[in-house]
C-alpha cells in the first residue's frame, strides 16, 4: 500500500511496511522459516532474504515501521532494550569517553560498568539537567553522550537541543533513550540526536509480553553500516514471532498513549495533595523543576511515568505496594496495566535511589478505578 506522505502517525503505525500478500490475507504471516531459497541465476536471493539471522520478512516489516515512528532513515532492533544499548557501545573503541545522566536506567549504566571495564572504555557521570556540567565533562577523547529523558527513576528531564549543541561543538555523537517518553511525545531525530534507543519491552510492545529493542537512526553513516553488521554478525535479533506481535501492538501506540498519558497526569495531581506523599515527580505538573524543559520539547503531554516518595521510608512506602489491588507490584513499564516499583530494592548496592522512592507505570484502566485504589492503598 501507497501511503501519502501526509498520512498521521496512526495511520502510518498501521499501514507501513506491510509487504504485499498474494493470497489476499490482511495481517501480515509470521515467516518461521530461518532459510530462504535462491534465484533461478543460482547466486541472487529474492527479495534479498538469505537466512533468518541477516534478515527477516517481519523484522523488515517491524524496522520499516519504527524508522517512520521515529522520523528516522533506518531501524535496528534487538532481541532486548539492553542488547540495543550494547550494539551502540560496541561501535566505540577502547579509551574512547562516554558521558552519561546520572539519573539512567541502571541496566545501561551496568553494560560500560561491567561489561565493557575490560575494553578501559571510560565514563563521567554528570547531572544532565545542569548542561554546563556536561560541557565540563566533556573530554578529548569524548565520543559519546547518552540522554536519557524522561529519566528512569526520577523523571529527570534533559533539554535535548541543548546537549546536542554541545555533542556539536566537541564532535561528538548522541543516542537519547527515546523509551520513556516514546515519539508520541518527544521526537530527539528532530532535534539534532544521531540515533534513537528503545527498550521496545516498554510502550512500543504495551503488553509486557514482548522483549525487544530497537535503535533508530538519522543517517545512514558508518557507525550505522558498522551496528548492521554488528546486528547480523553477532546476532542477538529479535524472532519473527516478537517482531510480528510488536507490529500487533504498534498497531495500537497512538491510540494507548494519550490514555498512558491523561491517567498518569490524573494521579500525578492527585499525589501531590495527598499528604501520605512526600513529593511527586512527573514533569506534567506546572510546580515540577523541569516542567518548562518538558513543555519545549514534549509534545501531545508527558507521558505515563512519574515517582513518588512516601512519607515514613522503605517500610511504609513497601506497604503501598502491598495494599495497591489494581496496581501490582512489580518491575517493568509501559503496559496496559499500571504497575508499582520499590526501585532501591531491584537496582542493587551501587543505587543511588532514595529507600522511600516508588515508580508508578500508570496504565490505561479508568482513572477513577487508579486513584481509588491509591486512596485505599494510601489511608
Ligand atoms: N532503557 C530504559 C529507559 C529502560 O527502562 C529499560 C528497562 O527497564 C531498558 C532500557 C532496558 O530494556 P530491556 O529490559 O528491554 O533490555
Amino acid at each position: 500500500m501507497k501511503l501519502k506522505p501526509e498520512a498521521g502517525m496512526a495511520t502510518k503505525l498501521i499501514h507501513a511496511g506491510n509487504p504485499e500478500n498474494s493470497n489476499g490475507a490482511v495481517m501480515p504471516p509470521i515467516v518461521l522459516s530461518t532459510t530462504f531459497e535462491r534465484e533461478e541465476d543460482g547466486l541472487g536471493y529474492r527479495n534479498g532474504y538469505l537466512y533468518s539471522r541477516y534478515d527477516n520478512p517481519n523484522r523488515r516489516t517491524l524496522e520499516t515501521k519504527l524508522a517512520i515512528l521515529e522520523n528516522g532513515v533506518e531501524s535496528i532492533t534487538f532481541a532486548s532494550g539492553l542488547a540495543a544499548a550494547a550494539a551502540v557501545f560496541h561501535s566505540l573503541k577502547s579509551d574512547d569517553h562516554v558521558i552519561l545522566p546520572n539519573d539512567i536506567y541502571y541496566g545501561v549504566r551496568n553494560i560500560i560498568a561491567k561489561l565493557y571495564a575490560g575494553w578501559n572504555l571510560q565514563y563521567s557521570i554528570v547531572d544532565m539537567t545542569k548542561p554546563a556540567e556536561v560541557e565540563a565533562a566533556v573530554k578529548a577523547n569524548t565520543k559519546l553522550i547518552w540522554i536519557e529523558t524522561p529519566s528512569n527513576p526520577r523523571v529527570k528531564v534533559t533539554d535535548i537541543e541543548a546537549i546536542v549543541a554541545i555533542a556539536k561543538r566537541h564532535s561528538c555523537f548522541t543516542v537519547a533513550d527515546n523509551t520513556w517518553a516514546t515519539p508520541y511525545f518527544t521526537t530527539p531525530l528532530d532535534m539534532g540526536v544521531d540515533i534513537v534507543h528503545h527498550s521496545t519491552t516498554k510502550y512500543l510492545g504495551g503488553h509486557s509480553d514482548i522483549l525487544g529493542g530497537a535503535l533508530i537512526f538519522a543517517n545512514k553513516d558508518p557507525r550505522y553500516a558498522f551496528i548492521r553488521d554488528y546486528q547480523k554478525i553477532g546476532g542477538a535479533v529479535p524472532s519473527p514471532f516478537d517482531c510480528w506481535l510488536l507490529c500487533r501492538s504498534l498497531a495500537t501506540f497512538a491510540a494507548r498513549l494519550p490514555i498512558n498519558a491523561s491517567n498518569a497526569m490524573a494521579l500525578a495531581q492527585y499525589l501531590t495533595q495527598h499528604p501520605a506523599i512526600e513529593a511527586v515527580m512527573y514533569p506534567g505538573l506546572v510546580t515540577d523543576s523541569q516542567h518548562e524543559v518538558a513543555k519545549k520539547q514534549m509534545k501531545n503531554g508527558f507521558g505515563g511515568m512519574l515517582s513518588i516518595l512516601v512519607k515514613g521510608g522503605q517500610t511504609e512506602a513497601i506497604r503501598v505496594c502491598q495494599r495497591l489491588e489494581i496496581l501490582k507490584h512489580a518491575t517493568s513499564l509501559g503496559g496496559v496495566e499500571s504497575l508499582i516499583e520499590h526501585r532501591k530494592s531491584v537496582e542493587g548496592p551501587d543505587s543511588l535511589t532514595p529507600d522511600n522512592l516508588l515508580r508508578i507505570s500508570v496504565g490505561i484502566e479508568d482513572t477513577d478505578d487508579i486513584i481509588r485504589d491509591f486512596d485505599q492503598a494510601l489511608s
